[in-house]
């Protein structure tokens, strides 16, 4: 391929409104273009890498028994109504109301659309277990989209979902599906980490999700030196920490005028204290129409925060948002900003303490009096740790300085490319998914569910490689395998050009001919840009010599080959970088 007569709109100047080296990069080598917030134009070599990487997964998906279906983008909002996820998914979700006032959502993923289709489509244990899966647009109304591709509003996912009559069988399939994801992140050239997850809004019973490790990774991974536990910050426990030593004496509750000083922060400064001995007092609302309100209280010291996903699995699934200001005078009395433990448990319908709260001996909160704090305050003996409405649990995020069974906790960023679920029956009791079992019993299906990213694959690869010139690609998913530049417009140098190209293209190698009338700095500059794994040089003086240069993408030397022998040589280093990554 002619780069001359091919659409590839390299950038010198870093954009502005690009924060990361993925998103700087994938628009400087002309890749995507931005259409409007959260949304992208692949221009030619960008498609390419999406292409590539489709079939990898496709190629996977397939080789595991997987069967291809595609579901519509558009799906009737009455089935997210039947499994209460039109709530659960709140703004993220896009909806349009149609020209006969219909509403629709626009798929976000498909569990209620591909439960549907189980519901009606499977009625016996003989079509058990099955696996099916679409590659397609889904849609989120993200409330920051950034980092280009990495968080859009409209991106392209894998999703498959399994059907199955037992436990065990999902199982299996889950394994498997585990197992199938390792291979096409190892042949999309990353370095991928697995850590527990929580289902969050799938639901379900067990969930892990893969991770490219890397500096400006939205997500937290908290692990443990020896590898034994890795999970990311929703899901990752921590143990409970000791009682802090016993006072002297035992120090009065006393009110303190703390006017204006809603946040920690103001608190800290008024009273000469620090974030860690404090209280904070959070409530919030929980249950939907289906479930009957309550109002929840949330105790952590104040420099830890309250873990939503641990809130909702402490509730049995039920979802939680923070109180709205009238709840909270109503069960405090005191504006936002104000609210304690001292007397709170007769005013809410539950109170969960986290450890960390109850081994403090003694601490700073909220007076549930408005422009007033407590200090003094005894957990125990100001406020109970016991009763029906109570319960000490974990309930917040894992920081430094926790350990998790005993073992300290290291954190590192991470962007998430695909995740694993459990979904048990949570999608098939509702939608109705049953079977008919070997004794003629009907039963529910139980289900699995697995989503990759392909947009985000390709962005977290190049996050991982990069350097200051530009992209450094994996092999597997690079727009081109090889890069021959061409340097200068003499005849021999076009026709040795030309004779390697043909070589490479007819053994079937991706070559990306850089045959403009440009000067040689800036081809290279290009060249290291768009990062193809493997560049030929073709100059005057080499030719002179009987040799074209070569040079890995991600090396600094090159080496020689004489020109007879290029492309034989070429061909066999590209189908040893591939193997590397696919045997
Ligand atoms: P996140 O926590 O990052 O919002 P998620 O857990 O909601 O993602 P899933 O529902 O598990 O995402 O979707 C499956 C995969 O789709 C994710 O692993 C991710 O790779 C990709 N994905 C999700 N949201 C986006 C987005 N806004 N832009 C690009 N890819 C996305
Ligand atoms: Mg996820």
């Amino acid at each position: 391929m002619k780069y001359s007569r091919m659409l590839i709109p390299t950038i010198k100047e870093i954009p502005a409104d690009a924060e990361i080296p993925s998103h700087q990069l994938m628009i400087r080598a002309g890749l995507i273009r931005k259409l409007a917030s959260g949304t992208y134009t692949y221009l030619p070599t960008g498609f390419r890498c999406l292409r590539k990487v489709t079939e990898i997964v496709r190629d996977e998906m397939n080789k595991a028994g997987a069967q291809e279906i595609l579901m519509p983008a558009i799906q009737p909002i009455e089935l997210w109504q039947k499994t209460g996820r039109d709530v659960d998914y709140g703004e993220t979700m896009a909806k349009f109301t149609d020209r006969h006032g219909r509403v629709n959502v626009l798929a976000p993923t498909a569990e209620e659309v591909v439960t549907f289709v189980g519901a009606n489509e499977i009625n016996s244990y003989k079509q058990l277990p099955i696996n099916i899966y679409q590659i397609s647009f889904k849609f989120r109304d993200e409330f920051r989209p950034r980092f280009g591709v990495l968080r859009s509003r409209e991106f392209i996912m894998k999703d498959s979902y399994s059907f199955h009559a037992t436990a065990e069988s999902l199982e299996e399939t889950y394994r498997l599906m585990y197992d199938t994801y390792c291979k096409i992140f190892k042949r999309c050239g990353l370095d991928y980490v697995i850590v527990e997850a929580e289902a969050g809004e799938m639901g379900g019973s067990g969930s892990h999700q893969f991770t490219i490790p890397c500096e400006n990774g939205e997500d937290m991974i908290v692990y443990t030196k020896d590898g034994k536990y890795a999970a990311n910050i929703e899901k990752a426990a921590v143990d409970a920490v000791e009682k802090d030593p016993p006072l002297a004496g035992q120090p009065s509750l006393t009110e303190v005028s703390t006017p204006n000083a809603g946040t920690i922060e103001d608190v800290c400064k008024f009273m000469k204290t620090k974030p860690n001995k404090m209280i904070k007092t959070i409530i919030y609302s929980a249950g939907n129409e289906d479930q009957p309100k309550q109002t929840v209280a949330v105790l952590v010291r104040g420099d830890h925060e309250v873990n939503p996903e641990k809130l909702t699995q402490a509730l049995n699934g039920i979802h939680t948002v923070l109180a709205d200001e009238a709840t909270i005078e109503k069960v405090t009395s005191a504006k936002v900003g104000f609210s304690g433990p001292v007397g709170l448990a007769g005013n809410v319908d539950k109170i969960f303490i986290d450890h960390s709260v109850a081994a403090m001996q003694v601490a700073v909160a909220g007076a549930n009096k408005t422009d007033c704090h407590v200090k003094g305050v005894v957990p125990g003996r100001d406020f109970p740790l016991e009763g029906d409405n109570i319960e000490i649990t974990d309930i917040r995020n894992a920081v430094e300085g926790d350990t998790y069974q005993g073992k300290k906790l290291l954190f590192k960023r991470g962007i998430e490319v695909g995740q694993v679920f459990k979904l048990g029956t949570k999608y098939s009791s509702k939608m109705g998914a049953k079977f008919l079992d070997e004794n003629g019993k009907e039963q529910i299906c139980t289900m699995g569910c697995y989503g990759i990213g392909i947009n985000r694959i390709i962005a977290s690869a190049i996050e991982a490689g990069c350097d200051k010139n530009g992209i450094i690609w994996p092999i597997t998913i690079a727009p081109f395998e090889v890069m021959i530049t061409s340097i200068g417009d003499d005849e021999e140098i076009t026709s040795v050009a030309q004779k390697i190209h043909d070589g490479l293209e007819a053994a079937g190698i991706e070559v990306l001919w850089d045959d403009r009338d440009a000067r040689g700095g800036v081809k290279f500059k290009d060249a290291d840009l768009i990062g193809i794994p493997l560049r030929v040089t073709i100059g005057k003086r080499s030719i002179a010599d009987g040799n074209v240069e070569i040079k890995l993408r991600s090396e600094s030397d090159s080496s020689k080959v004489d020109i007879a022998g290029a492309a034989e040589k070429i061909i066999e280093m590209v189908k040893a970088m591939k193997a590397e990554l696919y045997p």
